[in-house]
């Protein structure tokens, strides 16, 4: 180390006493509701896999076929000759799935979204983005070079007035589901809002596709939102879908625009083809599995009336415009704690026991906000929430006497 770095030492330091050091846990199987830790088998309630397609037999093979069909590495960008066949029928296949015009694949989500921003905002621009937004919007927003707006989480009224001051072209982004809440974005209301030519709609439903909506449309689908009223839709492949990378979906134009102008889309390797492979294989799942979805909702209930029997604190599940029922659960499901410390020991008990939930803690979630993340997979038995539900009691009781 250099001395210009010697400062990073007293800073690990710094961040290792405030409860917010992170570290990596090496996994020796593939993701499922068993993960191989360390030579034991412990229960994974923190996996964003949450229709269990990311080891499906048919997402797999359909995977090794694209291998066969079209080797490993796609060889450059998508607009060099990177662009295979197999991300072409994806996309298409995705702008059917989402009922847009069009779709265009990116690498990663957090790519999509800052290029997504970088493209369409400039200086002038104003963009408005829910707070509790992920990290991947607030930075495109950032980068976006555009004035950049945050509104308290889901309210509309700030937004509105923050809009009222606002010139140049303006864009609301917000997640559909958000990640480490598990809520919803009140879209409609946000929607009413954006019915402008000067103000513009962006929903990022990572947490949403695949999860909810009859063929898991998503929550736009559930609300009958189109493309006038959400413009861009933002979707990732590495969560519901069990594979990887994201795509946006919308206008003829929007696309054209994206093409000539993300940077994150331009400068860039195309995913391998592979992937896109096995992502058409995991969208025919998506659309067909409705039994996932079912069961999915019913343990995320369970989950709840559980936790509720146990004095904890679950998040709010619906926004604002929506009815609060089991029919609109999303799969995070989080334990509120609070302290970054406890909720660290809490999630170390909980492994301990057997479960691995992971522990939220700033900045991912504002101050005093830490959290155990809880994720549900279709692939979870009842017995397994249960098992939880016992395990959480005994951690959270067992440290409360320890740390009060
Ligand atoms: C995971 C996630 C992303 C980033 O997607 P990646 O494909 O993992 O880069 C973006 N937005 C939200 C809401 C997410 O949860």
């Amino acid at each position: 180390m250099t001395a210009a770095f010697s400062h990073l030492s007293v800073e690990l330091q710094t961040i290792a006493a405030a409860g917010l050091y992170r570290s990596r846990r090496v996994i020796d199987s593939p993701q499922g509701i068993y993960l191989q830790l360390e030579g034991r088998s412990i229960v994974n309630f923190c996996s964003n896999d949450y229709l269990g397609l990311a080891n499906h037999p048919e997402v797999v093979s359909a995977f090794k076929a694209g291998v066969d069909q079209y080797g490993v590495g796609s060889g450059s960008a998508h607009l060099i000759c990177g662009h295979s066949r197999a991300h072409h029928a994806l996309e298409e296949e995705l702008a059917a799935f989402t009922d847009r015009d069009r779709a265009l694949l990116f690498s990663t989500g957090y790519m999509a979204n800052v290029g997504v921003m970088t493209a369409l905002l400039g200086r002038g621009d104003a963009v408005f983005e829910d707070r509790l937004n992920h990290a991947s919007l607030l930075d495109g927003g950032l980068m976006s070079g555009a004035r950049f707006k945050r509104y308290a989480h889901a309210d509309v009224e700030q937004l509105k007035q923050q809009l009222a001051r606002a010139t140049g072209h303006k864009l609301i982004v917000t997640d559909g589901v958000f990640s480490m809440d598990g809520d919803f974005a009140p879209l409609k209301a946000l929607a009413a809002l954006a019915e402008s030519a000067t103000t513009g709609l962006m929903v990022d439903d990572a947490h949403g596709l695949g999860v909810l909506g009859q063929k898991g449309g998503g929550l736009l689908d559930c609300l009958g939102l189109n493309q006038d009223d959400v413009p861009i839709l933002m979707g990732t492949l590495g969560k519901s879908f069990g594979t990887f990378g994201a795509f946006i979906a919308g206008s003829d134009d929007l696309i054209e625009t994206l093409i000539q102008k993300a940077r994150t889309y331009i400068y860039t390797t195309a995913l391998p083809a592979a992937v896109a492979e096995a992502t058409r294989a995991s969208l025919k799942r998506v659309i067909a599995d409705n039994w996932r979805r079912e069961r999915l909702r019913s343990l995320a209930g369970r989950f709840r009336r559980g936790a509720e029997q146990l004095g904890l604190e679950c998040c709010q599940s619906s926004g604002d415009s929506l009815e609060q029922n089991e029919s609109l659960l999303s799969a995070i499901q989080p334990i509120i704690i609070g302290d970054s410390q406890r909720t660290v020991e809490i999630s170390t008990r909980l492994l301990n026991a057997g479960f691995l939930v992971s522990a939220i803690r700033p900045p991912t979630v504002p101050k005093g906000g830490a959290r155990l993340r809880v994720t549900l997979s279709a692939l979870h038995e009842e017995q397994h929430i249960d098992q939880l539900l016992v395990a959480l009691d005994q951690a959270i009781n067992v440290s409360n006497v320890i740390t009060p």
